[in-house]
């Protein structure tokens, strides 16, 4: 599919967008002009009496993207990833830390180290984040200007990080019966692409499976769990992966990798959706 390319009215109001072929019609027989290369946008040169049919916005808080796609009805006519360079301003943020430390242990003038007491405003966002927030903010106003978009979407899931990452925090390891709660149940459809782990099926109801074995010791944590089909769960019973997988190393591989995959791209996609969340609202 071809992007649609927008199209603005001889007074920059956005109309509803159209094919690129229609759009080199339109150039060509000059009733309109080039208003910007990208996203491609003409405008008309004559006022038009049109009526406009109202487009979604629809975001897809990623960890490295963010897709962004319009959609007429059912239709997506626009797709856009933004790419986010969280990692990058990490490491900017940390060559600068390291820089001024360094500093400080130089026999120079005596340096205070003033880490100790800044404080946050509330709402405050890792540098990397808000920026990506921003970016993305950014594209939405941008489109909102280029075409006439009735209502924006976005996915809201949020994954209780804190309970995730240390699942001792409270005291208490989860139990079985919280596994199946909500959250967890979404991050781990989430990591394992709701597919079963084991042989790839989809569209199965998936249980939540232990890699190492609670019979063995296996631990609670997510690290330690995929998701199975039942097929596959009944059939390695408590084996360990080692030798359920024996013939598959492959998949052994992926799982295991997988398994150990860092929360901290779950933790970026959360404050994302939770802060587009909160602006969206202010849209209204
Ligand atoms: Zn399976």
């Amino acid at each position: 599919m071809s992007n649609f390319i927008f199209v603005l009215d001889t007074n920059k109001k956005p109309l509803t967008p159209c094919k690129p072929s229609m759009a080199r019609k339109l150039l060509t027989a000059g009733k309109a002009a080039i208003f910007r290369r990208f996203p491609f946008t003409i405008i008309l040169k004559k006022a038009v009496t049109a009526t406009v049919k109202s487009i979604a916005l629809k975001l897809d808080p990623g960890s490295k993207t963010t897709g962004i796609a319009l959609l007429q009805g059912e239709k997506v006519i626009f797709g856009a990833e933004l790419t986010h360079r969280g990692q990058a301003i990490k490491a900017s943020l940390e060559s600068r830390r390291s820089l001024r430390r360094g500093r400080r242990n130089r026999h120079t003038r005596y340096r205070q180290a003033r880490f100790f007491n800044r404080t946050r405003k509330k709402g405050w966002l890792a540098p990397s984040l808000q920026h990506r927030v921003e970016t993305t903010l950014t594209w939405v106003d941008k489109l909102r200007r280029l075409a006439p978009i009735g209502l924006i979407v976005q996915e809201l899931v949020r994954f209780d990080l804190q309970q995730l990452e240390n699942p001792e925090i409270s005291g208490i390891e989860y139990q079985q019966g919280e596994l199946q709660g909500y959250e967890v149940r979404q991050y781990l459809l989430d990591k394992w692409n709701r597919k079963c782990a084991y042989c790839n099926t989809e569209n199965l109801p998936l249980q939540v499976e232990h890699i190492h074995p609670k019979a063995k010791g296996g631990s609670n944590r997510i690290s330690n769990l995929c998701l199975a089909c039942e097929k596959c769960n009944l059939k390695k019973g408590t084996q360990n992966i080692e030798q359920f997988l024996a013939k598959k190393p492959d998949i052994l591989k992926h799982i295991i990798a997988q398994a150990k995959r860092p929360l901290k791209d779950a933790a970026a996609v959360n404050s994302t959706r939770w802060a587009l969340g909160v602006a969206e609202l202010e849209y209204e």
